[in-house]
């Protein structure tokens, strides 16, 4: 370690008070025993403790990440103790690599800066104390918390910013600390109050010296009297302060600190040549430099200026100028050395500044981009209501176009269909009949015509009810159907009246098909009416043959025929021949009724 720069001291100083992590819970196995003993030895039993520490070092292996943790903080403080402390800065880098836990960042954080002000690195101490400080109310052993706060007082202090270094001392005295702990941070609130030009308060200085003398802190305690010497000088009480300073000298000259006693001998030195005693002056100033030799700090400077202002009340000019020159080199180097230090609060100050603005600036661009990203969902679900609006508009679309269809389809069927037998009504059959025989016409295909009534059906209604006169309709029109092929058009002309349209079919077959119709009326069973009663039909029939391709031709021919039928007695088919037609041509009326046996045409049945 080099201690031989101006505030090197303080903090090797409490370096020596808080590389201990604070006490052990229990002991669970060899390790952690081992890990004990080393942490309480280690200031007191150097050689022991490395000794502990190369046989910890060697079962590395076994130890839990925890251990390990420890162990390269016992290893910190082995390299600190030999001076090293660059491995120390390594090991103590890796814990904070290695941990989250706070309190462990905190404290190697802590033990880092401290080592980093030690080795007046300021820039990176003050870096890494800017990483710990914001952990501070996580610590909850409140000595780690307090050691911590007292290392930011120390290098706050060290560069210069007393508000600052006397901000954090004033914390740890705020929250009782331990005794240890106080006497640290009375030392720190009073040399900031000097730097600040402010007189420290009397009774806190010996309240703190009090805590310093029952730690056995020797060197923070003579560093605090020199505090009050120097508010003494001050206060013009410069006996007071000499008087002081002097009872104290043994004490600190045996300590063998260097900078204590060098500075106690330096304002000895001045306040002497205060008060006219150039010998008693000159001793201490010597002393001063003999102790202070090599060492940028104030006492130096204190001690040469001293030493010149003996030489020139002596009127020694040559030593005077050679005292001077002395006192200008130390001073100037001791200027320099608190501007580096200032320089690097600067600089660590404006980094930090730069990055809370690069901070802030990602913040906006972060918050830019969640607005951004918030827009871009509120659009993706816009999108989606969209779709499912649509998905929802589309299907009720087609849900009612299949609706409407059906009603359509039904309508259509209902206009298309006898309500009653469920076959074509007198239009719809008139359509389909044309477009059928269109489509003969077009295919050079013959199409035949039968037409019926059944007979008496006046009677049925009568007898029986307009109900069994309905049966009998349905009966008739399902047997009817029977002698259709899907070709075919059957339909209820209206009343008890039907018809069939034959696609391909000439008269004969006609006329045949209508034959067995007729049988197969006559056939029905009516006693599920709980009546029993013939139903017979009169029926008609003609073809394109004859009639041609015209539905109103072939209606007119058949319902000549049909009318025959009935003439000639009911229940029978007539056929028409188209000599008839020729016949009615040449003159003779074949729409009167010719008997039974001169007809030209053609009847089947009964
Ligand atoms: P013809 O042998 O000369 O054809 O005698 P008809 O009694 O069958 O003929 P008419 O024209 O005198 O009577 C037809 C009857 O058919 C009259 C009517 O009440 C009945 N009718 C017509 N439509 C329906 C119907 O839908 N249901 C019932 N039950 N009867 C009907
Ligand atoms: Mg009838
Ligand atoms: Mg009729």
């Amino acid at each position: 370690m080099k201690l031989g720069k101006g505030h090197a001291l303080w903090a090797a100083a409490v370096m020596a008070c808080i590389c201990a992590w604070p006490a052990q819970a229990q002991v669970s196995s060899d390790i952690d025993a081992l890990i004990k003993q080393a942490e309480a030895i280690k200031t007191s039993q150097p050689a022991k403790f490395y000794d502990v520490l190369e046989r910890l070092e060697k079962r590395v292996e076994e130890a839990t990440p925890e251990q390990r943790l420890k162990l390269r903080l016992l290893r910190a403080h082995g390299f600190l103790m030999k001076g090293k402390s660059e491995p120390a800065i390594r090991e103590l880098r890796q814990i904070q690599q290695e941990t989250k836990d706070p309190e462990m960042l905190f404290w190697t954080g802590s033990l880092l800066v401290n080592t980093y002000a030690l080795t007046r690195k300021f820039e990176q101490g003050l870096t890494t104390l800017n990483e710990i400080l914001p952990l501070a109310t996580k610590v909850e052993k409140k000595d780690v918390r307090h050691r911590g706060l007292l290392v930011a007082g120390l290098l706050y202090n060290q560069v210069g910013e007393y508000a600052l270094g006397q901000q954090y001392a004033r914390q740890v005295l705020a929250d009782t600390p331990e005794g240890r702990n106080q006497c640290a941070a009375g030392n720190l609130v009073a040399e900031a109050a000097l730097g600040l030009k402010q007189a420290p308060s009397e009774e806190m200085i010996f309240r703190t010296i009090k805590f310093c003398e029952e730690q056995k802190e020797p060197i923070l305690g003579g560093l605090t009297r020199t505090y009050l010497a120097r508010k003494w000088v001050d206060d013009g009480k410069i006996d007071q302060a000499i008087e002081l300073l002097e009872r104290y000298l043994p004490t600190v000259t045996a300590t063998g600190y260097p900078l204590v006693i060098s500075e106690y001998h330096a304002m000895l030195a001045s306040m002497y040549l205060k008060l006219g005693d150039m010998r008693t002056a000159q001793t201490h100033a010597d002393e001063a430099v003999k102790r202070g030799m090599g060492m940028t700090s104030l006492p130096l400077v204190v001690a040469y200026k001293s030493l010149y202002e003996i030489a020139n009340k002596q009127g020694h000019a040559e030593v005077a100028l050679l005292r001077y020159q002395q006192y200008a080199e130390a001073d100037k180097a001791y200027l320099n050395d608190v501007k580096t230090r200032q320089l690097a609060y600067q600089i660590v100050r404006q980094q930090i500044l730069q990055k809370t603005q690069q901070i802030s600036m990602l913040d906006q661009e972060n918050q830019v981009l969640q607005l951004q990203r918030q827009v871009d969902q509120q659009a993706a679900q816009n999108t989606r209501l969209i779709v499912i609006l649509l998905i929802v508009l589309v299907a009720s679309i087609g849900y009612w176009a299949f609706k409407i269809k059906r009603v359509q389809l039904s309508l259509k069927k209902m206009a298309e269909t006898d309500a009653l037998t469920g076959i074509c009504n007198r239009h719809h059959f008139t359509i389909r009949a044309e477009r059928a025989l269109a489509e003969c016409a077009r295919n050079g295909e013959q199409a035949a015509l039968i037409m019926f009534d059944l007979d008496h059906f006046k009677n049925i209604n009568d007898r029986f009810g307009h109900g069994t006169g309905d049966w009998a309709l349905k009966e008739v029109s399902e047997a009817s159907k029977g002698f259709c092929r899907r070709i075919d058009v059957i339909g209820r002309l209206g009343g008890e009246e039907f018809a069939i349209l034959m696609y391909g079919c000439d008269l004969r077959a006609a006329a045949r098909v209508a034959e067995d119709c007729r049988v197969r009326l006559a056939q029905i069973d009516t006693r599920d009416t709980g009546h029993v009663f013939a139903i017979t039909g009169s029926f008609g029939v003609t073809s394109s043959m004859q009639s041609g391709y015209s539905l109103a031709k072939l209606l007119s021919h058949a319902d000549k025929q049909l009318y025959r039928a009935k003439h000639q007695g009911r229940n029978r088919v007539c056929v028409y021949e188209p000599a008839h037609e020729h016949a009615r041509d040449a003159g003779s009326n074949v729409l009167e009724l010719p008997s039974r046996e001169g007809r030209a045409e053609h009847h089947i049945g009964a």
